[in-house]
Parts: structure tokens; C-alpha cells; sequence
């Protein structure tokens, strides 16, 4: 899961009350602390290593589910959080011209949607934040809720993948339970923790090869650590792995889990097995840490895929694009926890939204029209058909900071 919002919008805040709720950490723990924003810091012996995460990691449990919750603080470090996660919370600050401004005019609350839907997030839970401060009015939670519903249906979310609570982070209400004279008057649904245990279970591909996503790497001890996801396949202790795109052969030597095992003696999580849709370390041995890095992908020697520097795709372009995009355009390509320079090789045809072909090879493409592409970039990766495997062939197009199009790949050339 991935927390998004707008810069001041309350996730810090949230995640503290969500940790606290759930038992992660005591009250005292959290009040300790103004911001309770360290609770998505590393813990000491992370911090001890010297080493530089890329994501903070906290898992929290509900009952039908084990959560990792990648933060997600905005602009550049968002993408890798995002590429990452199944499902996200995105937390809107109700004050009046608190929403308006994360919503409209240069916030980036549209943009955390649009991105996050593109890199594959399919559940969302809209937390609509610091009601407190509107004295807990019904009118200003509905007009939010309006305006946010509808956009999100414009990026293609489901309608019942979408869920909607109030709340405040601040003082804790409706995280876990409702006793607010105020909100208990007119809110009989679910609280966050709820709409967090109500999310469908995400769609593990366990039968097809492993393919794991490096989204970390540090050097512990004696060995070197990977940590990542396993996006389908799974992956035990001894196996021989291949890294791509570099080529080395590495072995698993340990595998540990950040979701914490349950009391359960059969929970897989005790094992040395992960599968799909598990976030854990691998210590891997008999390469050198230089040779590895974030956006790497595991997989094995007899079932590895191709690296490819070219591709067909079709892309959606955003909305309110400043300049349209045109031939020869260099671009910034991100797919899961990498981001490489890219060119736009050929504008192939511009489409209807039934894919048929509307006009070939426009001169240009503006906001909003659906194209079929061809792009390079500079290096090989791994890359794959959209219909083969998603989260490899889902992408996001950004210029200079701003996101121009989200796009899946058709064919590998
Ligand atoms: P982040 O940047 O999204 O992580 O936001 P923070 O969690 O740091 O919160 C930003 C500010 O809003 C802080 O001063 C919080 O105390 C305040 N805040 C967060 N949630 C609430 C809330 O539910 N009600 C009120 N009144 N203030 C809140």
C-alpha cells in the first residue's frame, strides 16, 4: 500500500494514528513526538548501517490482511512507492482552500492519482482529512467526495475498488472507531481500518516465472541484501538467479519476510519461500554490490526474458499538457523503481476508444487523446508485453517533472 496526498494533507499524521490503532506502536511511542512523521522513518539498526533507504517500510496487520506500506513523501520519491503497491490511501485535507489548492491549481493530488493508477494501483481509499476543522460538516465531505469520485472514474478506477471515509488524522477519529457526536450523527460506514480490511484481495500470479523487482540493495555483514517484490513466480533459499539486465548469476542463500509471520505454524511467511505479491529480502552471494542496483530484475537462468532498448506502446496523454508531444521527443520513462531517458521514436497512429485507428502518424499529440507509439531508450532492460506481464509493462511518461502519459507496452522490438 502507498499513502498519497498532498504536501501538509496528513499522512505522516494518519500513518502514525493507522501504526498506533494496530498496535505497531504504543501511544506513548507516538506521543513522544509533534509529527509522529518518524514512524515511517527506518528503524536504528536500519539508520546504524549508514544506509540510505529508498522507501520506509512499516507492515500493519487487519484482519483479512498483511500490509506493507511504502511511504510515498511526494514529488521525485513517489514513483518507486507507487510502482510498488496494489493499493493506496489517498489523504485529502477537507479545509476550505486546503483541498482546492492539493486538488486544483498546482497540487498534486491529481497527479498521485494519475501516476499511481498508471504504475498499476487499482484500489483506492480516499481519506478525507482534518473534518475536525470543519466542525465535521456532511455538505463539505460530500463535495469533496464528488469531485474526487469523479475524477478517479476518469482514470479508469472501478467504482467499487473505490472506497471513501471521513475522518481526523489529528485526533484519531474514525480510524478505528466512530464516537464523534458530530460524525456518528450521519457516518454509519466503514472507518480507515475497515476500508482497509474491505480491500479485495490483489491478484497473485503464482504459475508463471518468478520475476523480482529490486527496489533496494545494501551490503550486511557477509552478505549482500536485495530487497524487492516478487511480482509473480516465487522464489526459495538455494535457488540460482540471474540479474538483469547485467547478466550475473547470484544464489539465494536467505530470505527473510517483512510482513511479520502470524503465531500460525503453517504461515508461509515462516518459510524460506516467497511468492508473488511478497515483499522481502534475499541475501544473495557470489556477486559484487557494484554490480547491483534499484530497478534490477531477479529471475531464473532458464526462464529469463529478453532485454529490449525499443518498443510499441499505447499511451493515454494527461490532461493539461503544457506543450504537446511531438516526434523525436526525449522524455523521461519510468517503469516500477526505474527511470530512464527515453525518445519517442514514432508517433504510430492516433486511436479511438475502441483502439481502432483514428489517424496515422499525427504530427503531434495534446491532452487527452489515446496514441499507439514507438519509443528507444538508451540502454537495455527488461521489458514485456503488457499482456504478458503487467507490472513490466506498464509505464509512466514524465518531462521536466511534469507527468505527460501513461502508457502499457504492446510488443518488445
Ligand atoms: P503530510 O505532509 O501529509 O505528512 O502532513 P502532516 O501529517 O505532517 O500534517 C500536516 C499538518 O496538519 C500538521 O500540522 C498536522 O498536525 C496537521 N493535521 C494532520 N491531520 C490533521 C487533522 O485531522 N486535523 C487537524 N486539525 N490537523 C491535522
Amino acid at each position: 500500500m502507498v499513502i498519497l496526498g498532498h504536501v501538509d494533507a496528513g499522512k505522516s499524521t494518519l500513518m502514525g494514528q493507522v501504526l498506533v490503532s494496530t498496535g505497531q506502536v504504543t501511544k506513548r511511542e507516538a506521543a513522544k513526538q509533534t509529527k509522529l512523521s518518524w514512524l515511517l522513518d527506518e528503524n536504528e539498526s536500519e539508520r546504524a548501517r549508514g544506509v540510505t533507504m529508498e522507501i520506509g517500510t512499516k507492515t500493519i496487520r487487519v484482519p483479512k490482511h498483511d500490509i506493507v506500506v511504502l511511504d510515498a513523501p511526494g514529488h521525485h520519491d513517489f514513483i518507486p512507492g507507487a510502482a510498488n503497491a496494489d493499493v493506496a490511501i489517498l489523504v485529502v485535507a477537507a479545509v476550505t482552500g486546503e483541498f482546492e489548492a492539493g486538488f486544483s491549481g498546482g497540487g498534486q493530488t491529481k497527479e498521485h492519482i494519475q501516476l499511481a493508477r498508471g504504475l498499476g494501483v487499482t484500489q483506492i481509499i480516499v481519506a478525507i482529512n482534518k473534518l475536525d476543522v470543519e466542525g465535521w460538516k456532511k455538505g463539505r465531505y460530500e463535495e469533496i467526495q464528488g469531485d474526487i469520485k469523479q475524477f478517479l472514474l476518469k482514470q479508469e478506477f472501478k467504482e467499487k475498488r473505490i472506497q471513501f471515509v471521513p475522518i481526523s488524522g489529528l485526533t484519531g477519529e474514525n480510524i478505528k472507531v466512530c464516537n464523534s457526536s458530530e460524525l456518528s450523527k450521519w457516518h454509519k460506514g466503514p472507518t480507515l481500518l475497515d476500508a482497509v480490511n474491505n480491500f479485495f484481495p490483489a491478484n497473485r500470479q503464482i504459475e508463471k516465472p518468478l520475476r523480482f523487482i529490486v527496489t533496494d540493495v545494501f551490503s550486511e555483514g557477509k552478505g549482500i541484501v536485495t530487497r524487492g517484490r516478487v511480482i509473480q513466480g516465487f522464489v526459495e533459499v538455494g535457488d540460482q538467479l540471474v540479474v538483469l539486465p547485467v547478466g550475473d548469476i547470484v544464489r539465494v542463500s536467505k530470505l527473510e519476510h517483512l510482513q511479520a509471520p502470524s503465531d500460525d505454524i503453517d504461515d508461509p511467511r515462516r518459510l524460506d519461500t516467497a511468492i508473488a505479491g511478497d515483499t522481502v529480502q534475499l541475501v544473495i552471494n557470489d556477486i559484487d554490490i557494484m554490480r547491483l542496483s534499484i530497478g534490477n530484475i531477479l529471475c531464473f537462468p532458464n526462464a529469463r526474458p529478453p532485454l529490449t532498448k525499443k518498443a510499441t506502446a499505447r499511451i493515454i496523454v494527461m490532461d493539461k499538457l503544457a506543450v504537446p508531444i511531438i516526434r523525436g521527443a526525449q522524455v523521461i520513462f519510468h517503469m516500477h523503481s526505474l527511470d530512464v531517458p527515453t525518445v519517442l521514436t514514432k508517433l504510430v497512429s492516433i486511436l479511438n476508444r475502441d483502439g481502432s485507428i483514428k489517424k496515422e502518424r499525427p504530427r503531434a499529440l495534446t491532452s487527452s487523446v489515446s496514441a499507439s507509439i514507438e519509443f528507444t531508450i538508451s540502454d537495455r532492460i527488461v521489458m514485456e508485453a503488457f499482456s504478458d506481464c503487467r507490472a513490466l509493462g506498464r509505464f509512466v511518461l514524465r518531462r521536466g517533472g511534469e507527468t505527460i502519459a501513461i502508457g502499457v507496452i504492446d510488443k518488445t522490438l
